[in-house]
């Protein structure tokens, strides 16, 4: 059989505009496809309109274009793939594996599981319920990232069971994640660390759904000096366009890659200087760093 070709993907919620923390985590995800001679995607993740800002996806998209990422075939919106998700629901739902849950917030144990309580009493459970997913008790997962090493979670004995559609109806991130992961003929999944413990649930997801495992890179994630990570929440600030060359090489740097010579200009050169000497072995193989580290205060 011929070796699968590389897929890559980067997958934002707009939530807000590109920064810092974002960028490295484009970057990375396109240098490794790009070196590989791989295609790289796009996938915005708008599966939580309550947290979405407006504008936030045209203006990921203008920055990324910007700073020369340029994305192969048409951008995957999960807003419009709930009929995937469904159909996904309705194979779990058919092997067994589901139940509703109506516990309020206060009555889940720790990681947010219901623990089984409302599994029993279906027919008592009442609208508005989400619909939760039984983790077997001996479920263990074990894989190696690339960047973080060997990872293992008893997952059974940590989180018996977790969201896959909401009380408000939406999609939980953890199932569109591995249905769209899988349409998307994603093979190597580059993102940030705090998402490295999502990693066991969506194996366990893939596994049961027959879906492909793909490989796995989870890079740190860039924090200030108070270690609390750059991201939409804390108002990282939005990247300024007009500085491409400059936030590109603050984000090698982050990565650990070395720099391209002065005289690439432009951001085409930058980039292909970039992809010829990408090397994963030199990312640092943390969980955070900080902002310090480049040169950047935070
Ligand atoms: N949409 C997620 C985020 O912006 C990333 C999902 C992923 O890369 O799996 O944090």
């Amino acid at each position: 059989m011929p070796e699968t070709r590389y897929r890559g993907r980067f997958a934002p919620s707009p939530t807000g505009p590109l920064h810092l923390g974002s960028l490295i985590a484009a970057l990375a995800s396109y240098l490794d496809a790009r070196h590989h001679s791989g295609q790289w995607r796009v996938r915005m993740e708008d599966l939580d309109p309550p947290r979405e800002e407006a504008g936030a996806a045209e203006s990921i998209l203008t920055s990324l274009q910007r700073h020369g990422l340029l994305w192969d075939e048409e951008i995957m919106y999960q807003g419009a793939r709930d009929a995937d998700y469904d159909r996904a629901l309705a194979q779990l739902a058919a092997a067994g594996h589901l139940f509703h849950c109506d516990c309020t917030r206060a009555m889940l144990g720790p990681g947010g599981a219901c623990g089984g309580r409302c599994a029993p009493r279906q027919d008592a459970v009442s609208a508005p319920y989400a619909i939760r997913i039984q983790v077997p008790s001996d479920t263990d997962i074990r894989f190696v990232d690339q960047v973080q090493g060997a990872q293992q979670q008893a997952l059974g004995r940590e989180l018996p069971d977790f969201t896959l559609r909401r009380k408000d109806s939406l999609t939980a991130y953890q199932l569109a994640v591995v249905v769209d992961d899988a349409a998307q003929g994603i093979t190597h999944v580059v993102r940030g660390s705090d998402l490295l413990d999502s990693t066991p649930r969506q194996i366990f997801l893939q596994r049961l759904l027959g879906l492909p495992q793909p490989h796995y890179c989870h890079l740190p994630v860039i924090t200030s000096d108070d270690g609390q990570k750059f991201s939409k929440q804390n108002l990282a600030p939005a990247l300024d366009n007009a500085r491409v060359n400059c936030n590109l090489r603050l984000a090698l740097r982050f990565l650990g890659q070395p720099l391209p010579p002065g005289s690439a200009r432009k951001t085409a050169d930058l980039l292909d200087h970039a992809i010829a000497h990408w090397s994963p072995a030199a990312i640092p193989r943390a969980m955070a760093v900080t902002a310090a580290t480049i040169g950047v205060s935070g």
